[in-house]
């Protein structure tokens, strides 16, 4: 079966959620959006305090080539536009704060409208004005992936149903409850980029999910690939090894081996933007983990703080430990559960209290080596950033380090290796931006 070197395989932990349809979320009184969810320039504010909005109004609109809008996810009144901490970075970031009239009033610009006949720019277009962007959990946008260089022709979509990462099932549910949407969002990419060639790779441990795209991709002439179940097959370089055995080089992207990879989730976000003309302001995600009391997929709209789904989930079951967003192999943890739902949050992690592991010296037992998917060697990475040697470790390829955390699970003496490569990383690009 195909796989790539390296990686890992941790317990699934996904029997929680992985039979349990898809719920909508009850909407919250209170919406917090940050105005930086993408790869990319934050999108500027174009509401101000006192203004009312619709579902799916623009609120914030691009500053930049990567970027995109961003929308109302509830109608009610703007309560402040302000500078917050961002859920993951930390870093102040301009926030639209909206209080909801209870209404969900839909902004009358959404509808279903006909688009067949639309030209690849008109596609283009509708899925960056929609505010789509990559929901694996990157959130790049997916418009810039959809107009890829002249000199990079593309000959494969991959669509990505791997969900790799333990406890996450979001994009398994989709795949089981939407596939007709699903390969709808395929056709309008698949066009756009020119190309038949569209693999759809799911990870061997979905045979229903395998089943129902198979059924549903009939007589289009997609692919329905099944990969091996190893962590991280569904991030993007180890998933083109897996599937067309191609190489992306060091520093490069797929487009540079002709290949552009879009998540299941993205693309039932395209086939709204393009069909209904409905930006991003909902995603499917997965809130689980031993210190949630009823572990459940949801629909939730973007900005709905944590704490109101977790107790839609029943609340805490005990005390909590640490609260991720994402799964626990590369998720962030939150600093509290008044943080908001972004674009690319596939999941909610509620982990009971456990002592922090305590670090020992290397054995030299390889462990990490064998594990890193990238080829590289976390051993002699640590050790020149624990050594600030930062250029030795640039040398040695750190920036191709996809943090996917392999190494560090992999590690009997429990050394914080991800922790050091990520350090690395960001000093080495704060010294390129200073330069
Ligand atoms: S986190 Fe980086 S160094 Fe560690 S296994 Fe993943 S790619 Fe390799
Ligand atoms: S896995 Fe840990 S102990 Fe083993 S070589 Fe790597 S860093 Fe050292």
């Amino acid at each position: 079966m195909p796989t790539f070197r390296g990686g890992v395989h941790p317990r699934e932990h996904k029997e929680a959620t992985e039979h349990r349809p898809v719920e909508t979320a009850p909407l919250p009184p209170l919406l917090l959006i940050p105005l930086s969810q993408h790869t990319g320039a934050p999108s500027a504010p174009v509401v101000k305090k006192g203004d009312m909005v619709k579902t799916g109004t623009l609120i914030g609109e691009p500053a930049g080539h990567i970027s995109v809008p961003t929308h109302a996810s509830l109608s009610g009144t703007v309560a402040d536009v302000a500078s917050l901490p961002h859920p993951l970075t930390g870093r102040p970031v301009q926030t639209v704060i909206i209080d909801s009239d209870g209404e969900d009033n839909l902004d009358p610009a959404i509808g279903e409208h006909n688009p067949e006949g639309f030209t690849a720019a008109q596609i283009v277009a509708a899925v960056r004005s929609a505010g789509v962007v990559g929901l694996g959990g990157a959130a790049f946008p997916t418009f810039v992936k959809l107009s890829p260089p002249k000199e990079s022709p593309i000959d494969t979509l991959l669509i990505n149903g791997c969900e790799c990462e333990p406890f996450l099932t979001a994009d398994h549910r989709i795949m089981l409850e939407s596939p007709a949407g699903i390969i709808e969002g395929i056709r309008y990419m698949a066009m756009v980029l020119n190309t038949t060639n569209v693999i759809i790779a799911i990870e061997d441990n979905k045979p229903d999910a395998i089943q129902a795209m198979t059924r549903a991709a009939e007589g289009t002439g997609f692919a329905v690939r099944r990969l091996k179940t190893k962590y991280p097959q569904g991030a993007e370089k180890q998933l083109i090894k897996a599937c067309l055995r191609r190489e992306v080089p060091s520093g490069g992207l797929p487009l540079h081996v002709g290949c552009v990879v879009q998540n299941v989730g993205t693309a039932i976000a395209v086939r709204d933007a393009v069909r209904f003309n409905r930006p991003l302001f909902e995603r499917v995600l997965t809130v689980t983990g031993p210190a949630v009391r009823e572990p459940k997929n949801l629909r939730a709209r973007i900005g709905t703080p944590v704490r109101h789904l977790i107790d839609f989930c029943g609340g805490y079951s005990g005390p909590l430990g640490r609260l991720v967003m994402g799964g626990p192999m590369m998720g962030i943890a939150l600093s509290g559960d008044d943080a908001p739902v972004l674009k690319g949050t596939s999941g909610i992690l509620a982990l009971g209290p456990e002592p922090e592991p305590q670090e020992e010296s290397c054995i030299r037992c390889g462990a990490c080596v064998r594990a890193c998917p990238m080829g590289l060697a976390p051993t002699r990475l640590i050790s020149h950033i624990r050594a600030q040697r930062l250029d030795a470790a640039k040398a040695e390829h750190v920036l191709d380090c996809v943090e996917c955390g392999c190494c560090s699970w992999s590690c009997p003496a429990r050394i914080r290796l991800v922790h050091g490569f990520k350090y690395a990383k960001s000093e080495l690009a704060a010294r390129a931006r200073r330069q």
